[in-house]
């Protein structure tokens, strides 16, 4: 038995959270098996964290991956959001090279019951590690061009061709990929299909992996590739009908790029904590650097885009199981703008941190430009910033057709962190949401709870006036975003339509791309408003008297921030509740998570599985 399966089955994701951070102990303390110092060594010395990866299979990480119905964990995506924060922000490089695991989505999405079946039951046993290949060195993003055969003969198929680059390339037991079944009469759409390929059951020819290749970040990852070699394997692998394969890898796709923003929630959380923990402890100008009021509002406001970052996180998991079909853009919009608010305030933190962001060793808080680096990865793979903006882009005419024409419903199991939630089916996510978005359809109504609200407690009437005017200039700057959407699909009038000809086959407007940011921006705004408004009750006050969510509104594009600009009242108000949080180890979070204490070791747990045939 791991430690999970002797878990309560109705644990909270919150609980669950606390559980994993018991069971991993103390990152600051180097007998624990994942802490910040060996993670630190292990990245220079570009290696694979083994005792941390053991650790957390011993936890039965990968459990939760695998739906309830086939005998796994998998029942919140909250759940898997709160695990993926815990490891990432001890080490990326054991929550990059375990969350792979994701990749099995796949055949929960396209594959027929026997293929679940059997999957399930080898996920659960332990040891798979899976891992995507999409990717091919000469097409990148431009997926519809792989050249990766997948030839049919008698109902099996003869693989041939590379993937690179891949995470989990050479030491993966499963490998997902898109080989090309079509030839040149198919339509490029239709051209490729998804297999599941287990390496250990392959019936002829190589599975070879390609050599590893040096990174600025994720440096203990086996970021390498995965060649086949007239490969044969059973019809069996193949995932949905021949042709699918491309529609496939992108509804998978939208599931995990929600899923992302575990990664970028718990890399931020370090950052932050790091700069403040050696910022509160060092001395200048009589008294401790974080009361410099240049760092203490920086401090704050990267503390204000961990809030909002987790907002608009925690409506896209209940959004998962909610609108799971609107996830054409929800999932690329959560994930870009999660990132940008971690990243924007990452070189805000590392400018505040001083010299010692230069430096990598561990005693100068060197862990700070190792999450610099390995945060990073959250906007280039998986889908990169610009390859999800333009996912967006294109939808937009859909998001402008059907915008009011959502019917009000209870908005309550969207935003209220205590309403139960439908259980997650990931096979209902779709390549095309006809333009549907739930949190931008419920900002009538959240602004007609707005202007029911009455002051009270520290929500004084001012700054309730204040968040009216702020959320009637939401639905005004999403009106107005959606007005610019045809323009910006119009050649200008008076100019050439060849000044605007391109000899590629993707003609997104730089235009629609921007109105894509600007509405990503705007919509994390609206999930904080959607979750402060539902939770007010049960957060205690701080959440509660609004002052963090008026700083949010207040700002621009909501990652965005430029010194000088919070409110000083604001600015004193959300340093205070970091450096709280801080001292009594809870997460940056509007919930309370609590961390392992400090100096705990981690948790005694007799029953590891056994370990992985990969060499981890
Ligand atoms: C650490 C790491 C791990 C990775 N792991 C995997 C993995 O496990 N599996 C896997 O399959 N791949 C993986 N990749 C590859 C990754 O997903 C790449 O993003 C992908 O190969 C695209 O290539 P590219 O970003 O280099 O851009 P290219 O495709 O080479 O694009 C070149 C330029 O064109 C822009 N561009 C491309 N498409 C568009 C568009 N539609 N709209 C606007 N601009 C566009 C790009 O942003 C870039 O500026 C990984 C990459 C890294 C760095």
């Amino acid at each position: 038995m791991t430690q999970l399966e002797s878990e309560s089955p109705t644990v909270t994701p919150i609980a669950l959270a606390e559980s994993l951070e018991k069971w991993f102990g103390d990152p600051g303390t180097e007998s624990n098996s994942l802490n910040f110092s060996s993670a630190l060594e292990l990245d220079e010395r570009n290696e694979l964290p083994a005792a941390g990866i053991e650790r957390l299979r011993g936890f039965g990480f990968n459990r939760f991956f695998v739906p309830e119905q086939l005998g796994g964990n998998l029942r919140a995506a909250e759940d898997i959001l709160m695990l993926t924060r815990v490891i990432a922000r001890r080490d990326m490089n054991v929550a990059v090279s375990e969350s792979t695991q994701v990749w099995m989505m796949l055949a929960w999405i396209g594959g027929t019951p026997e293929q679940q079946a059997k999957h399930a039951a080898s996920v659960l046993q332990g040891g798979v590690v899976p891992c995507l290949a999409y990717s091919e060195p000469e097409h990148g993003a431009d997926l519809a061009a792989n050249t990766f055969r997948a030839t049919p003969d008698g109902g099996q198929y003869v693989l041939s061709g590379e993937k690179w680059p891949i995470n989990r390339g050479r030491t993966s037991t499963h490998v997902v990929l898109l080989g090309t079944t079509g030839d040149g009469t198919t339509p490029a759409k239709r051209r490729q299909s998804m297999f599941l390929v287990d390496r250990s059951t392959v019936l002829s020819g190589e599975v070879t992996g390609v050599p590893r290749v040096p990174t600025y970040g994720l440096r203990g990852c086996d970021i390498s590739g995965v060649a086949f070699d007239e490969t044969r394997v059973d019809g069996f692998a193949r995932l949905g009908a021949e042709g699918e394969g491309l529609e496939l890898a992108l509804r998978g796709l939208l599931v995990t790029r929600t899923f992302c923003t575990g990664l970028s929630l718990g890399t931020g959380d370090t950052m932050l904590r790091t700069v403040g923990d050696f910022l509160s402890d060092r001395v200048l100008y009589d008294g401790p650097a974080a009361e410099i009021p240049y760092v203490n509002e920086s401090l704050a406001n990267a503390y204000l885009s961990l809030l909002v970052a987790e907002c608009e996180s925690l409506v896209a998991m209940r959004g998962l199981h909610l609108y799971t079909e609107q996830f054409s853009i929800w999932g690329n919009l959560a994930k870009v703008q999660v990132a940008r608010l971690v990243d924007f305030s990452a070189k805000a933190l590392a400018r505040t941190l001083g010299a010692r962001y230069f430096m990598r060793a561990h005693e100068h808080v060197g862990t700070f430009q190792k999450m610099y680096r390995d945060s990073a990865v959250v906007s280039v793979f998986d889908g990169s910033e610009p390859v999800c903006m333009d996912s967006i882009a294109l939808q937009l005419p859909a998001l402008a057709k059907a915008y009011g024409k959502d019917r009000d419903e209870d908005w309550r199991p969207l935003y209220d962190l205590r309403a139960e939630l439908p259980v997650f089916e990931p096979h209902r996510v779709s390549v095309f949401g006809r333009g549907r978005d739930a949190t931008f359809a419920s900002l009538p109504h959240l602004l007609d709870r707005l202007a029911a609200l009455e002051p009270s407690g520290g929500l004084d009437a001012g700054r309730l006036a204040a968040l009216r005017t702020r959320g009637e200039g939401l639905r005004e700057e999403l009106e107005a975003l959606l007005a610019r959407v045809q323009d910006a699909r119009r050649t200008p009038a008076g100019q050439d339509p060849a000044d605007t000809a391109t000899t590629s086959t993707k003609t997104t407007a730089p235009a629609l791309i921007r109105i894509a940011e600007e509405l990503s921006a705007l919509h994390a705004k609206v999930a904080a408003l959607g979750i402060w408004l539902f939770n007010r009750d049960h957060l205690g006050e701080f959440f509660a008297d609004g002052a963090w969510l008026e700083a949010a509104l207040n700002r621009g594009k909501v990652h965005q921030y430029e010194t000088g600009d919070l409110d000083p009242a604001a600015a004193r108000t959300l340093a205070a509740e970091m450096h709280r949080q801080r001292t009594e180890g809870e997460y940056f979070s509007l919930l309370t998570v609590r961390m392992a204490e400090p100096g705990a070791p981690e948790e005694d747990g007799t029953d590891r599985p056994s370990a992985s045939p990969t060499a981890a």
